[in-house]
């Protein structure tokens, strides 16, 4: 995306790339360049933001007071861009893009002081306890209670599809306060230690052979009054103001950029018919639709970063940003595992790193069929196609 670059963000791209070659480690390179899981475990999400945070770029989008940069739009998109053109692990947005704008815009000076340098240095990792068993898409009718009892609440129910719960060290949940009002309003907003007792984390065996996925059992979890966010019955308000955030972050951009180029990098090398694959007219055609949509998404992401709050109206651009954005990675997989052909039917347990490479297997199969698996979920979390389509049938259409 050079071609955006004014002048000066020339000279910000190459002081940001010099400092991240040099910063991040080549086993992590190495590893996110062969990319045989899709979720970094925490324990590289950790170390590689605990790098970030000594340089001061752990969290460049929070406001500078609480440790963010006073980069620009455009500079923070150019940041993310060469950490992807390096290699370098995804940032796992639980901690840094969701809770922490809803704790330094709506916590009290105690929560702030406690949780945000730890989620900044990597410490302190969260996972998101919104959805449970019958309360996915009708998040509204989540069924986990909590009983305010004098300086704590007692929490009771059960989550499930919280992403990397097993190696967390606290969650953000939703939960019911109050049963007797209208359901939005009786939602809090609730910090909860993953130690405490009465929490019980179960991990939930993927397609891909991970177990990233958990179910969070809760049962009669005293949970201190103090890490209420904001005000009691206003939960809801908050979970809306993460879409309203965080617009752009929900296309993978960065992700899609770097799968396209991993599936142009197939098309030249992996051969059939005596031709590099990506020369095939069957190939060929869907590869250079893929390419001219990764660039249509690529500027849409940019235009609505550009138009900072009032050019679009959130809630329509963070739905056609997801819909395209998890069609696009799923389509880029899908291209990736047909270019390989049966070769990629062998299967690999995702995010092993000792995988045989040679003439036969190249090092571009191992995982590959996997991370198409998992993939399919690109559709379904951050709320599903379905639902993003109904979100823009009500606003974009007053339907
Ligand atoms: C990989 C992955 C990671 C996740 N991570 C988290 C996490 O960290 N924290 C968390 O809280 N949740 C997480 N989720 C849960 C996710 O948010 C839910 O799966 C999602 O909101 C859909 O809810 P559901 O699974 O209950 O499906 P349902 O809501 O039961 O939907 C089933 C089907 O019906 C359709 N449907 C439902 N309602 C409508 C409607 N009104 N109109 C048209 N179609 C409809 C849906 O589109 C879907 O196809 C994750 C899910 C996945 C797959």
């Amino acid at each position: 995306m050079n071609f955006k670059d004014l002048p000066e963000d020339e000279a910000f791209r190459s002081m940001v790339h010099a400092k991240l070659r040099a910063a991040l480690p080549q086993d992590l390179r190495e590893r996110w360049r062969l990319m045989t899981t899709y979720t970094p475990p925490a324990v590289e999400q950790r170390r590689w933001i605990k790098i970030l945070s000594e340089l001061g770029w752990s969290v460049p989008w929070w406001p500078v007071e609480y440790g963010g940069t006073d980069w620009t739009w455009r500079q923070k998109f150019i940041f993310e861009e060469e950490i992807h053109r390096l290699n370098g692990p995804e940032f796992l947005w639980q901690g840094s893009h969701l809770v922490a704008p809803i704790i330094y815009t709506f916590g009290t000076e105690e929560q702030k002081a406690r949780f945000l340098p730890v989620t900044r240095t990597g410490e302190l990792m969260w996972c998101q306890g919104f959805s449970e068993p019958n309360a996915g898409s009708d998040l509204v009718s989540m069924r986990t209670t909590a009983r305010h009892e004098g300086d704590h609440y007692i929490v009771s129910g059960q989550k499930i599809w919280t992403s990397g719960a097993f190696e967390s060290d606290w969650g953000f949940f939703l939960v019911k306060t109050d049963l007797s009002v209208k359901p939005q309003e009786g939602v809090s907003f609730l910090l909860i230690d993953l130690t405490s007792p009465g929490v019980t984390v179960r991990q939930i065996p993927e397609l891909d052979g991970e177990a990233h996925l958990c179910e969070v059992f809760l049962d009669n979890v005293e949970v201190p009054a103090e890490n209420l966010v904001g005000e009691e019955g206003k939960g809801w308000s908050y979970a809306k103001f993460l879409l309203d955030h965080e617009r752009t972050t929900s296309a993978f951009i960065f992700r899609i950029r770097r799968e396209l180029e991993r599936t142009k990098s197939i098309g030249r090398t992996h051969r059939r018919e005596d031709a590099p694959v990506g020369t095939l007219p069957q190939f060929a055609a869907r590869l250079a639709r893929l390419e001219a949509e990764v660039i249509a998404l690529e500027w849409s992401v940019f235009r609505v970063m550009g138009e900072d709050k009032s050019g679009f109206p959130a809630h329509q651009a963070a739905s056609i940003l997801k819909i395209r954005g998890a069609e696009l990675q799923q389509t880029l997989v899908e291209l990736q595992v047909d270019m390989i052909g049966e070769r990629a039917i062998r299967y690999y347990k995702a995010g092993s790193k000792d995988h045989e490479v040679s003439a036969e297997w190249p090092e571009y199969v191992p995982g590959r069929s996997g991370v198409m698996m998992i993939t399919r979920a690109a559709t379904i979390y951050g709320g599903t196609n379905e639902i993003q389509k109904n979100i823009l049938a009500r606003t974009a259409f007053g339907l």
